[in-house]
Order: structure tokens, then sequence, then C-alpha cells
């Protein structure tokens, strides 16, 4: 982590800096054919697994958003991150007991889907004297693996969340199944822009439906098509993952 800027491989840089532009052309490529503006899209950088240098580099190209999946790896890098250009949120699965540990430093926890993590996420945030931003997960593929409320209960669990003191819900978030089609993807994605539309269309209180997080590498510009305003992409920034 206390690399020197000699030590770092120039190629990798160069790469990150050629990726990142070619994301944001694609970004805003996709935004236009979508309706809207680039400024309309947030580009957050999935950094797991990544060193500090390299997510501080892909920052002084201009990123503006970096998003953690483990709590440990996240505590270990953050003094390192370059947060006076960037925001930084929590993407991954969360556990009750670690909640305390993020709350304070993170802006946005995307990757909430029970009442006991946003009871919890609020305790520890009245402690801090701070609310916290969250986004809901949804488990728009129903599959049983993976986290995220099941779509017939999200309003339920709005509706509950909605009165906590706390924390502040500021959309959706999806991780929809491995498709090998497009087409497949974008059936999940429109789902999700659908269940965004009519929550939205609700206007409960405290619930505030401004992000739709959806779409990664692979299927970040589909996802924008059908609605995303929020994309998370780790690999085409910053390469294949090595994971030690
Ligand atoms: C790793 C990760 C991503 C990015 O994945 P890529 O396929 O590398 O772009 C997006 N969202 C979450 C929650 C992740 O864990």
């Amino acid at each position: 982590m206390t690399e020197k800027a000699s030590e770092l491989d120039k190629s990798r840089l160069r790469d990150i800096e050629y990726n990142y532009k070619t994301i944001e052309e694609n970004i805003a490529d996709a935004a236009v054919k979508a309706g809207k503006a680039r400024e309309d899209i947030v580009f957050l950088a999935a950094t797991k697994t990544v060193e500090p240098a390299y997510i501080n580099h892909a920052i002084s190209c201009g990123l503006k958003y970096i998003g953690e999946n483990r709590v440990q790896e996240l505590l270990a890098k953050y003094e390192s991150y370059d947060l006076n250009n960037a925001e930084l949120h929590f993407i991954g699965h969360l556990q009750s007991n670690k909640i305390r540990q993020i709350v304070g430093k993170v802006e946005l926890i995307q990757s909430v889907d029970s009442i006991k993590l946003a009871k919890e996420i609020a305790r520890q945030s009245e402690l801090k004297n701070t609310t916290t931003d969250i986004l809901v997960e949804v488990n728009i593929g129903g599959e049983e693996s993976k986290s995220g409320v099941a779509p017939e209960a999200l309003e339920e669990l709005l509706y509950e969340i909605s009165n906590l003191n706390g924390v502040h819900v500021k959309g959706l978030m999806t991780i929809p199944p491995i498709c090998d089609k497009k087409l497949d993807i974008c059936k999940y994605f429109s789902r999700m822009n659908k269940l965004f539309i009519d929550i939205k269309g609700k206007n409960m209180d405290n619930v505030n439906m401004e992000f739709l997080s959806m779409g990664m590498s692979a299927d970040y510009r589909e996802a924008i098509l059908e609605g995303a305003n929020m994309v998370r992409v780790g690999s085409a920034l910053f390469g294949p993952r090595i994971y030690v």
C-alpha cells in the first residue's frame, strides 16, 4: 500500500487511463441514446482487489465514485484513497456486526436488503449524529443464492425503513442473474426500471428514488439504455481481478 510511483506498473497505469476514457465515452453515448446527459449518470468504479495507488490513478483521470465490497478491505485501504476527489460507497454483502465500522466513512451503502440491516445502520448513524444514505438491493432474478429483497417484498420493506431516523433511502440497486444473452439481461434491467418508476410514483415519505444502480463491466451500456443512472464497473476499468 505504500508503493512509490516508480514501483507501479506503468503499462497498467496507461491501461487504466485508456479504459477510463473508453468507458466515459461509452457512458456518454448510452446516456444520449437513453435521452439523458452524461451528467445524469454516475460512473462508480468497483475497486475490490485493486491497490489504492491504481484507484487514485483512476481518480486523477476524473473518476469521482468508488465502491468497495468488503469491510475489512475497505478499512485497510481507507487512509490511502484520495477521498478529496472521490466519494466512497459500500457495495458488497453486509453483516450487521460490521456496520459500525463503515458508518461515517462511506457516503452511500448500496446493499441493504433487510429491516435488520437498516435498523443497525440507523442505530449506528444516530450514535454518530449522522444520517446514512442507502440503496435497497433487489433480487430481481429471484435467485436463492443471491442477496437482495424479493420484488414482491420491496414496498413493505421501504415503508418499514421510511420510519427510521438515521437512514435515508436514495434508490435501488440490483445484481441480475448471469445471462448468456444480452436480451435476457435487458429483461431484468427493464423489470428493475419498472419497479423503480412504480415506487417513485408512490412518493413515500423519507424515500427518494434518485438512483437506480445496475450494470457492470459486461453490460453497463445496456443498463443505461434500460434506465440505470448509476453503473458499477470493475474489471473493464482496472483489468481482470487477481485474488490473493
Ligand atoms: C465487482 C462488482 C462489480 C463490478 O464487476 P465487474 O464485472 O468487474 O465490472 C459491480 N457491482 C458489485 C456489487 C461488485 O461486487
